[in-house]
């Protein structure tokens, strides 16, 4: 884990050319340039030359930012602004008592939880022989869902699939800064994985698998849909349904789920406006600054409704939280590996 100053020269590459303020979600909103890269960049070199002191205020602007790297895509440098603001958190986070304490209520009361949910469990196929095996890491995800959804949808393409226990990936600790958490996490990983000797790991939450892709070049981490395309499975659903779907900043493989939406059977996709534009996730756990984060979920909110679809599908536990915390009904959020499962 680099630290701040570490981070000198990405930082000062930096030309201020304000390409990320036009992507920007929290900058559309604010128009305040404390909001966006270039702002905090400013900022955070005021830091690093020891010309400013970390403070609230200045916490409260890493925390306005909703992670969702819109604006690293942009840069024409290049600069990973994520990394960057979660070691500028770690500076914070040393000193805050506030962050540590939610830190701790989330460690062991919400992301340590051992909640798998028995109905949704199963077992690979006896009878068959499988070509390959991988690990599937569950997380939290697979600890409220169950694996039934992935073990089938692999056994179909002739993998099977081992499901060990495994902790949550970290992510919620690495933005919050809280490193020492984060590196328990990337351990449990790193241990599990030694132990079963298998190098190929599979997932279905987006925000897990940009996680662990960052653990090891060892390991070949995949999202479930690149194995479904790359065995072209057919699928068909039981009954026609239409919906939309919400692209998590955090995967990289769209196009292997434009796949699986244009070739399933009885499936009627509908590319909503904005699709892969960030849910607002990051900001359902920020009450002080609604006002900002409302105006990010209405506008989600609304290019779900004007898609027409009542069903509209994510790969992301985060992201399918936030899609549902504001739905208010109008529309059903639902995981496309369970989806799939439920209606093939
Ligand atoms: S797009 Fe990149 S280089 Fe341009 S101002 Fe933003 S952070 Fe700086
Ligand atoms: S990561 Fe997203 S919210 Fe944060 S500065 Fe970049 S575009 Fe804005």
């Amino acid at each position: 884990m680099k630290h701040l100053a570490e981070y000198r020269e990405e930082i000062h590459s930096c030309s201020k050319c304000g390409l990320c303020q036009s992507v920007c979600p929290v900058y559309k909103i604010t128009g305040n340039d404390c909001t966006v890269s270039r702002g905090m960049f400013i900022m955070l070199k005021g830091l690093i030359r020891g010309d400013l002191k970390m403070s609230r205020k200045l916490n409260r602007y890493l925390d306005l930012c909703l992670k969702c790297g819109a604006c690293t895509k942009f840069c024409p440098s290049d600069i990973d602004v994520v990394d960057i603001i979660a070691s500028a958190k770690a500076e914070y986070f040393k000193n805050s008592v506030r962050e540590k304490l939610i830190s701790f209520i989330q460690k062991n009361f919400i992301f340590s939880l051992g909640v798998n949910v028995l109905k949704n469990f199963s077992r690979n196929i006896k009878s068959k022989k499988f070509e390959k095996k991988v690990i599937y890491f569950g997380g939290c995800s697979g600890r409220i869902k169950g694996n039934r959804a992935v073990v089938k949808l692999l056994n179909s393409c002739n993998i099977e699939v081992i499901t060990p226990d495994f902790k949550c990936c970290g992510i919620p600790f690495y933005v919050r800064g809280d490193m020492d958490n984060f590196c328990k996490f990337k351990e449990n990983y790193l241990e599990v994985i030694q132990k079963y000797g298998i190098k190929d790991v599979v997932t279905t939450c987006a925000s897990c698998e940009k996680t662990i892709k960052g653990f090891s070049d060892e390991i070949s981490v995949k999202n479930i849909f690149e194995y479904i395309r790359e065995n072209k499975l057919n699928l068909k659903l039981k009954k026609y349904k239409k919906v939309t779907f919400h692209k998590p900043c955090n995967i990289d493989n769209y196009e292997d789920i434009k796949w699986i939406l244009d070739n399933t059977e009885n499936l009627e996709y509908i590319e909503m406006q904005d699709y892969d534009k960030c849910c607002g996730l990051n900001g359902i756990s920020k009450f002080n600054e609604y006002k900002i984060m409302s105006k990010i979920f209405q506008s989600k909110f609304n290019n779900i409704v004007n898609s027409g679809a009542k069903t509209v599908l994510t790969s992301c536990l985060g992201c399918e939280a936030a899609l549902r915390f504001y739905s208010f009904a109008k529309y059903k959020v639902e995981d496309f590996t369970e989806f799939l499962e439920k209606n093939i």
